[in-house]
This record gives C-alpha cells, sequence and structure tokens, in this order.
C-alpha cells in the first residue's frame, strides 16, 4: 500500500507549497487524516508513513481502532457530531474534540473529563452556511457560547471549526472560511483570551488549499489520503 505514502507526501507538498505562497509558516498548519471507515492496516500505514493526527467521526468504531492501533500511537481528534451520552468515551479517547457545539455538550464534557481529571481540549463547531443538515452553533450564539465555556475548570478552549457544504469548485467555500475567521475576532473583541482561538480546524480534501489561504491551522483530509469511502 505505498499509495498512502505517496497521497501523504502529495498532501503534505500541497500543504508546504500553498503556506509558501501566502506568506505562512508551515508549521502552523497541522494535518488530521480523517480514517472513518478505513480499516486499522491502512491507518497503521499511514503512521508509519509519519502522518502524527488521526481523525475520526464515529465514537463505537473509533474505539475498537483506536485500542487496536494504540492510544499513544498517534494523536486522536474526535471530528464527528458527539451525543451527550457519548461524552464520556470521547474524553477517554481524544486529544481534542473539534465538534462542540451546544453550552449542554461542554457542560457534559467538562463533568465527564473532571472524572478522569483531564483537561479536555475541544473547539468550537460553528454552522457557518446554516444547513438544517449539519451540526454546529449558530453563529450569532458563538460570542455567547465561546465566553461560557471559557468557564469550565476542565475544559481548554483552543478555537474554532466549521464544514462549509461541499462545492465542485473550491473558491465557493472561501466566504465561509472568511465568515469563521470573522467570527474570531468578534470572540476576540468580548475579551476572550487569544490562546483560546489559536486554532482554525477548516478545510478538506476538496478545499484546503483555500482554507490555508483564509488562515486555517488544521485540515481534515481524508479522501485525499485514504482514497474514497463506499
Ligand atoms: C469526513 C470528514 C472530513 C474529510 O473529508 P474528505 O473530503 O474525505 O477529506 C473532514 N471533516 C469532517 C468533519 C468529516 O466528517
Amino acid at each position: 500500500m505505498t499509495w498512502i505514502k505517496d497521497n501523504l507526501m502529495a498532501v503534505h507538498k500541497n500543504i508546504l507549497d500553498t503556506a509558501r505562497s501566502c506568506g505562512r509558516n508551515p508549521e502552523d498548519i497541522h494535518l488530521i487524516g480523517v480514517s472513518k471507515k478505513k480499516p486499522v492496516q491502512m491507518i497503521k500505514q499511514a503512521i508509519d508513513a509519519g502522518l502524527t493526527i488521526l481523525g475520526e467521526n464515529y465514537i463505537q468504531e473509533a474505539m475498537e481502532k483506536i485500542d487496536a492501533i494504540g492510544r499513544d500511537a498517534a494523536a486522536w481528534h474526535f471530528i464527528g457530531h458527539l451525543q451527550s451520552n457519548k461524552a464520556r468515551f470521547a474524553v477517554q479517547y481524544f486529544d481534542l474534540i473539534h465538534t462542540v457545539d451546544s453550552f449542554k455538550l461542554a457542560k457534559e464534557i467538562d463533568k465527564q473529563a473532571g472524572k478522569i481529571q483531564k483537561c479536555q481540549k475541544i473547539l468550537l463547531q460553528i454552522n457557518i452556511a446554516m444547513e438544517d443538515t449539519k451540526s454546529g452553533a449558530q453563529k450569532d450564539a458563538a460570542v455567547d457560547l465561546a465566553k461560557k465555556i471559557m468557564g469550565f475548570e476542565n475544559l481548554s478552549l483552543q478555537g474554532l471549526m466549521c464544514m462549509p457544504p461541499y462545492f465542485d469548485d473550491p473558491e465557493d467555500a472561501r466566504s465561509y472560511f472568511k465568515q469563521l475567521v470573522q467570527i474570531r475576532e468578534e470572540i476576540l473583541a468580548a475579551g476572550v483570551h487569544p490562546n483560546a482561538m489559536a486554532q482554525l480546524s477548516m478545510g478538506m480534501s476538496n478545499d484546503f488549499v483555500v482554507a490555508i489561504q483564509e488562515g486555517a491551522t488544521m485540515v481534515r483530509v481524508g479522501t485525499a489520503i485514504f482514497g474514497s469511502r463506499m
């Protein structure tokens, strides 16, 4: 399966070239390999080829795979929709949860993290295109929610995450990435510490180049590394 290594190198090169061409430090851009629905063997190949962060969407599937591969074999990020009743597992298994989108969920993660004396790193997910089918906090609730999340003892807010609609032309996603940057500005203007807004998780296989140009610090890339999902 040398193609995984080839794909990974191509994505890394693309990130590097994009960062350089827009005057950004490539080290500020973290690649998250999205391995949902992909088998353990492929994930191991990717780790052997140098991938250090994996993103998973489904708790049950992720737990089985992480148990098989090793909790410490990579950093594990949860990027799927999280139900409060699964927060306990997310806290046990994941270094960063990208998809916190309500006060209720934040509160439950805080509670579960407290039980195992962990400070759980999280991102606040924004429903940037206001799609009914997508999770994420409403844009006009973002400032208030960020401020409230800062009050939880066992949560460490690191930034924002969004997932615009899919477009054949990635240029069409640009305005949504700009909007996420704008929301970060509003949150900072409301007095939230810059450390809590350091990360912007945005950009997928199809549009990560545009996302990096707009300031992404984390890109979540599945298909371009692991191939299409059936
Ligand atoms: C599946 C998924 C990705 C990766 O999508 P690709 O188009 O395969 O790169 C990124 N982010 C989230 C939230 C996802 O669910």
